[in-house]
């Protein structure tokens, strides 16, 4: 794995999470953006060489609504940047971990995205994301 390429963040809402993650981070959202698959919209920030991601719900049964419902506001994934995602889901698979999805799926922000079950790795979600070139 190359490096954390973002984390990504549970907010209950853009409106009020934006401005506040502009203020912290000193910088502009430079792009959001809605995935329809996972019921939510994304908001991106560039700290150094990595980013933050929040994650607002589009759909009150969608995975980072029912995240905020369980656990509250919060880190909710650590992503990291991978240069061939399918060799290293495969590698991961044979060292034991468990993939949420078996096929990279398209994510935000031009990404090739596998999630690991967080059961697996001491509670954290994990996402390997690949550059679509
Ligand atoms: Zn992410």
């Amino acid at each position: 794995m190359l490096k954390v390429e973002h984390i990504g963040i549970a907010v209950k809402g853009f409106a009020t999470a934006i401005p506040l993650y502009e203020k912290l981070l000193n910088t502009t959202c430079y792009k959001t953006e809605t995935v329809d698959s996972e019921k939510v919209n994304t908001a991106f920030f560039r700290q150094g060489d990595t980013k933050i991601e929040l994650l607002e719900s589009t759909d009150p049964e969608g995975v980072i609504a029912r995240f905020i419902e369980k656990k509250g506001e919060g880190i909710h994934h650590i992503a990291f940047e991978v240069t061939d995602i399918l060799a290293e889901m495969a590698r991961l698979q044979a060292e034991g971990f468990t993939l949420l999805n078996e096929i990279p799926k398209k994510g935000a922000d031009n990404k090739l995205v596998c999630f690991l079950h967080p059961k697996g790795t001491n509670g954290v979600l994990v996402e390997l994301c690949q550059e679509i070139g």
